[in-house]
């Protein structure tokens, strides 16, 4: 059999452009070629992020969760009140970090599957007067989306900085960053942004630049904005610079996965695009899961990401059912909110397995020929019908 498509939320399948130039002889970082990649990344960035001109892309080694904590700690100061807006098991680690950071840390509180309403943010920044907001754009635990764009005009708003953990959406779900006021959005190679792991991604706006200025606590030198800055400054200018070694290898492939993305058209309209390609095949999925009498863990449509799928084990069905799934040649994740993680099972669909007919088919029928193995009985023929049709709309 082919190697197994991965369809968990991250890491993706990546595209075949990507993966050449991630495997190529790794370029020195102070060569031509590679200063010439970095550059058109960095630039390419702004446009990925709906960013400003004033806005400062960064791009460091590491995972997600990296990402998450160099923005608290450049943005968060030992005693400084922060509000969190729950939505799971990475919100609850977006709070665990600023707590560590020595912030009074105040969590919006949300059922698995729920996302805490804008209101209900609006009455904490109101009580709470934080300098901080900090949201999951999409809780990968839950499949959950929030209302990014209600909550990042809030907090402009109230004048509180905003920080978005994007990893399971920046590039697939809509984010204007300028034009919303957002301060942080960060997210990781690995995910929507289309390569293999290993960068944390992260565009901090002029409010978030400025805070880190004026913190008491220094946050630690390898992820120091401050440390950073002047590198992707030159590297942006088509200068070398050095303060620590950057992943050439994996800067060359973002070079390329940003331009599949944003190419060289106007980014609004690429952008654009590229979010409609991810809420078509999450909406066909719908379809198919439906079918197949899967039902989504987040409570409404409206909540319910485009990125990744969270669905419900129908009666009689478990966690074993991710591993029937797996000898159908497709790898999917079970659940990760602790309340409920042996209640549903998780399909990523984000980046290039978003935009090929084949990946998305191939997902359906593996996942209905492992429940009728296991002995859910449904019409697995009708599911891809129906996916196919939705696709083809
Ligand atoms: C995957 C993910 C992370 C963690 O990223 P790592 O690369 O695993 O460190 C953080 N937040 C969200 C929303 C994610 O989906």
């Amino acid at each position: 059999m082919d190697r197994p498509l991965l369809m968990i939320p991250g890491p993706i399948e990546i595209s075949p452009a990507v993966q050449r130039a991630a495997a190529a002889p790794p370029p020195g970082h102070l060569v031509a070629s590679f200063m010439e990649d970095f550059a058109r990344a960095l630039a390419a960035m702004r446009d990925v992020w709906r960013a400003g001109p004033d806005a400062q892309p960064f791009v460091v080694s590491g995972s997600g969760t990296l990402a998450m904590e160099m923005a608290i700690a450049n943005v968060v100061d030992a005693g400084d009140r922060v509000v969190i807006v729950q939505t799971g098991f990475f919100s609850d680690r977006l709070a665990e970090m600023a707590r560590r950071r020595g912030a009074v840390v105040t969590v919006v509180t949300a059922d698995a599957g729920c996302a805490p309403p804008v209101a209900s943010v609006a009455d904490a920044i109101d009580r709470i007067k934080p300098k901080v907001l900090g949201v999951t754009h999409v809780d990968t635990s839950t499949g959950v989306r929030v209302d990014a764009e209600g909550l990042a005009k809030l907090a402009r708003a109230a004048g509180v900085l905003s920080v978005f953990d994007g990893v399971c959406a920046t590039g697939a779900e809509p984010f204007e960053m300028e034009a919303w006021g957002a301060d942080v959005y960060l997210t990781a190679s690995q995910k929507a942004i289309g390569l293999p792991p290993g960068l944390a991604l992260l565009v901090a706006g002029p409010r978030a630049i400025e805070a880190r200025a004026g913190l008491k606590a220094l946050p630690p030198l390898s992820i120091d904005f401050d440390a950073w800055q002047p590198v992707m400054q030159a590297y942006e200018a088509g200068r070398p610079s050095y303060f620590a070694t950057p992943a050439t290898s994996l800067v060359g492939a973002l070079r390329v996965g940003l331009d599949e993305i944003v190419g060289t058209g106007d980014p609004a309209v690429a952008m654009a695009a590229r979010w409609a390609m991810h809420a078509r095949a999450a909406a066909a999925l719908r379809e198919g899961f439906a079918e197949l009498g899967l039902l989504p863990l987040p409570a409404s449509p409206e909540i319910t990401a485009n990125t990744l799928s969270a669905l419900l084990y129908p009666a009689g069905i478990g966690p074993a059912l991710v591993g029937a799934v797996r000898e159908r040649g497709v790898i999917v994740a079970g659940g990760l909110h602790p309340a409920r993680k042996d209640a549903y099972f998780r399909v990523g669909h984000m980046g290039w397995a978003a935009g090929s007919t084949d990946a998305l088919l191939r997902t359906v029928l593996a996942i209905g020929e492992a429940l009728v193995a296991q002995g859910h009985a449904t019409d697995v023929e009708q599911a891809v019908t129906r996916t196919a049709a939705a696709l083809s709309a």
